[in-house]
């Protein structure tokens, strides 16, 4: 009898259990639609905003008048302010973006007002790289003449180079750097540790152990470690024929304070002596021809390290 009761019970607390199941998913379901009917209509504005922002980026700069504020307003146009725009944001100019070596494609996302005058705001994703006007050989000597020393000419090509990374990615830069900065360790004033990496291993959920068959084991993916990703990330200060430069990298320094770093440190705005910038390629290409440079300062370095004399 007694079983019976529990059964019942239980076969009632199952039905229940289903039926919250079934509406938890009626729920979710609704919850998608309405998600979905949301984005259609969102990207139905955003295509009424381009087809109204064409006539509006016709021009890149133009006065705000109290007919462009009102416009602006009734279709939700992105206004940006002087400090959302740079290349640490991704936001900028057309005349910004040419200044540092662009073209701009597409349609403007947004509207900086300054002063008031309003002007047409493109992301990086509409960028286009300007074509070089000028060779490699070319743009070392203009910055030959610029820097006076081929090390100071190096290390500013590197650092404007670091920046334009936030730009546009290309990852044959990071070797270029990793190669200068274990070069010029000679040069380091000061090293410290930015920020430890760590990723949970996708694997095990970080516990290093995984079932494997029938029994529980070290996991391949991390070694047991738990964390696929674990790296320090550290922050180089040099000081280069009496300039300072800045510079991160997973590199550790032969030099290291027990102050943190700074994580933004290297992403300062461009300077107006630093402007317009050279196509970020030309740079690279130029820097890839350094490789000479750095080997023999490594070269270098290397016998000061084994307390061989350069000159015997
Ligand atoms: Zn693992």
């Amino acid at each position: 009898m007694v079983v019976t009761e529990e059964r019942r019970k239980k076969d009632e607390q199952g039905e229940m259990e289903r039926i919250r199941r079934s509406l938890q998913h009626e729920e979710n379901r609704r919850k998608i639609l309405e998600q979905r009917e949301l984005q259609r209509l969102e990207l139905g504005i955003k295509a009424e905003l381009s087809k109204n922002n064409q006539s509006l980026a016709q021009k890149t700069m133009q006065p705000l008048t109290e007919e462009l504020m009102r416009r602006l307003a009734i279709d939700r146009v992105r206004v940006f302010s002087s400090d959302d725009v740079g290349y640490q944001s991704g936001f900028g100019t057309k005349n910004y973006w040419s200044k540092l070596g662009f073209q701009v494609t597409g349609i403007p996302i947004g509207f900086l007002v300054r002063d008031r005058m309003v002007y047409s705001i493109y992301d990086r994703w509409s960028l286009v790289a300007k074509k070089a006007n000028m060779t490699v050989k070319q743009l070392k000597k203009k910055l030959l003449k610029k820097y006076k020393t081929e090390e100071l000419l190096f290390a500013n090509a590197l650092r404007i180079a670091n920046r334009l990374q936030k730009v546009n990615r290309i990852s044959i830069f990071y070797e270029i750097i990793n190669k200068w900065i274990q070069a010029n360790q000679s040069k380091l004033t000061d090293g410290k540790l930015v920020r430890h990496e760590k990723n949970e291993c996708f694997c095990c959920g970080g516990t290093g152990m995984l079932l494997y068959e029938i029994e529980y084991k070290e996991c391949d993916a991390c070694c047991g470690s738990g964390s696929t990703r674990n790296q320090r990330l550290y922050e180089h200060n040099f000081n280069i024929d009496g300039h300072d430069f800045c510079f991160h990298s997973y590199i550790e320094p032969d030099k290291l304070s027990a102050e943190e770093g700074d994580d933004i440190v290297e992403w300062r705005a461009f300077s107006k002596d630093d402007l317009p910038l050279p196509p970020q390629q030309l740079l690279l290409e130029l820097l890839k021809g350094s490789k000479k440079h750095m080997m023999l300062l490594l070269v270098a370095y290397g016998m000061k390290m084994l307390s061989i004399p350069l000159i015997s």
